[in-house]
Order: structure tokens, then sequence, then C-alpha cells
């Protein structure tokens, strides 16, 4: 009996080298299919199953790379302990329909002799750029490369990571790379918790504690939405914080947590257009990174 391709596990194929990974792009091309890229570290979860499904639109070819980049983690990060999955992966890949993996190691990534970085600009300054020293260069400098192996004429990143969609966004316009830039929304667990691979580090208990996030973002939205100043609504997501972890332990846990304006990341003001409520705190060890973008001309305020 034929083997049913649904259950495969040798689908989809996974290519390491660059020169495999052309091969692949170049046939789809000659097919007349335009090619799609996910980076992702793997680990997948429903929030990168949702970036697949937009890629996949207009029957692009669609590759998802899984690699963790060591670049951009700073040392005492948790680089050797984040999660791979590649098995699961490799399946969930295969039933969202994925054509490729590209799952390259790091002498492919960073070959002998390799040198050059790419430098973010000023957005890189703050938010988790000022609490992660080099993570955005890092972020840069393998999705750059990515877009330098695969050429893709789409590349779908998620709005969980709203500063690092804003820096690739920016730099694939200054570097003047013909590759259109999608950011999907961020995909949530039905309590409001954003998914992450990093939730998988969270105790039970550190789970219930770990939704003090979204709802602090939640209560920032009310705020703005409500007309209060900038400081107001900065006290009160810190409040929502604080009730769940204590005042001290609040203060200590959190990297930020912010009203910005959603296109300079610098300090939200009345003429900012949308506003991107952000926050990083750690849960336990666990450091976990949310937002919510309030566009306020939709919302009247
Ligand atoms: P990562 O594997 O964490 O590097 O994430 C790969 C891509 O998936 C990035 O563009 C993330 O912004 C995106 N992503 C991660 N979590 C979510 C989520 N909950 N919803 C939507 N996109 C996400």
């Amino acid at each position: 009996m034929a083997a049913n391709a649904g259950t495969d596990p040798t689908r989809p194929p996974v290519a390491d080298s660059v020169v495999n990974v052309r091969e692949y792009v170049r046939r789809a091309r000659q097919a007349g299919r335009k090619i799609s890229i996910v980076p992702t570290m793997g680990a997948l979860h429903a929030g990168h199953l949702s970036l697949i499904e937009a890629a996949r639109r207009d029957n692009a070819f669609t590759i998802v790379t899984i690699y963790v980049n060591p670049t951009q983690f700073a040392p005492g990060e948790d680089l050797d302990a984040y999660p791979r999955t590649f098995d699961a992966d490799r399946a969930a890949c295969r039933d969202a329909g994925v054509d490729l993996i590209f799952a390259p190691t790091d002498a492919v990534m960073y070959p002998a002799g390799d040198q050059t970085r790419v430098h973010a600009g000023p957005l890189a300054d703050t938010l988790c750029g000022r609490h992660r020293p080099g993570h955005f260069d890092g972020v840069c400098t393998v999705v750059a490369k990515l877009f330098g192996i695969v050429q893709p004429d789409v590349a779908v990143f998620g709005q969980k990571d709203a500063q690092q969609a804003l820096i690739i966004r920016r730099m694939t316009r200054d570097l003047f790379l013909p590759i259109e830039i999608v950011v999907c929304p961020i995909v949530r667990e039905p309590d409001g918790l954003a998914l992450s691979s990093r939730n998988a580090y969270l105790s039970p208990p550190e789970r219930k504690q770990a939704l003090c996030l979204s709802r602090a973002l939640n209560a920032g939205r009310t705020s703005l939405l409500a007309g209060e100043a900038r400081d107001t609504i900065v006290a009160r997501m810190h409040d929502v914080v604080a009730a769940e972890l204590g005042e001290n332990s609040a203060k200590e846990a959190t990297d930020y947590l912010v009203a910005v304006d959603a296109e300079t990341l610098e300090p939200a003001t009345d003429a900012s257009p949308a506003v991107l409520l952000a926050g990083a705190v750690r849960i336990g060890r666990t450091r976990l990174i949310d937002n919510l973008l309030v566009d306020r001309s939709a919302s009247g305020v």
C-alpha cells in the first residue's frame, strides 16, 4: 500500500546546506511559484502555524527555517536550554503543508572566517534591546543571512515580537532588500497568555502567575482608551503585576512595562497614531514578553 503522504515521516524534506535549499528554490521558481519564508527557532506552536498559514497564501513555496541562532543570545541566557523538538516540528510542518524545512547547523550559518554582522539602528536601543545587548544585531544578522540564502519574495514574522518585526522591516527597507515583510497577529491561549516556546519552562504555579502580563497590558489598554495620561497607564500596568508577584518582586521581575509610539518606540504622546503597550516580565527564571497594539484612529481617542 502506498504510504499516506499525511503521515510520511520523510516529509517535508529537510535541507541543511545553502546549495541544497537553493536547488529547491530554483525548482519551485521554475514551476512558477513564489517563495515565502517563516524564520523560527523551532519548538513550534499555534503561533508559528498561523505564520505558516499566511506564508502559504497564493500557493507560495513555503520554507520554515528552524535554527536556534547563537548570536542573538547573550552569555548567561537560555541558548543551551532552549527547547529543541525537531521531530514534532517536522510533523507539525507536514500537517501545515510546509514545502521545505531549512535546518542549518552553526557551521553553515557561521562558517570559519565569517566576520560580518548587521547592526540594528536606534530602534534596538530600547525595550528588549536595552535589556538584551546585542540581541537585535544577532537577529538582523541571521535574518539577513537567511534572506540571502533563500532569496524569498515574502517573509512572515509575528507581532508577538513587535520590536523585532519593526527592526526587520527597517532593515529590509534600509538595505533595499526586495522582500515583502508580513506581520501576523499574536496567537494566545484561551486565558490570554501569548503562546511562546518559552512557556514550556513554566511550572504550573508559574503558568498561573504568567497571566499577569497579558492582564497588565489589558489594564493599560483600558486606561489608554479612558484617556488617562501615559504615567497613569504605566502605573496601572505595574499595579497588575505587583498584585500578582508582590511589589518588590514585581520591580525586580519587570524589565519594562511601557506605552510607546508603535512606529518609533519612543514614549507615546497624544500625537502617536498607534500606541504599543509592551512588557517583559520574568516569571521564575522564564522571561516572557507580550504586547498590545492600540490603534488610536480606529478607537477614536
Ligand atoms: P521564535 O521561534 O520564537 O523565534 O518565533 C518565530 C516567529 O514566530 C517570530 O516571528 C515570532 O514573532 C512568531 N511568534 C512567536 N510566538 C507567536 C505567537 N504567539 N503568535 C504569533 N506569532 C508568534
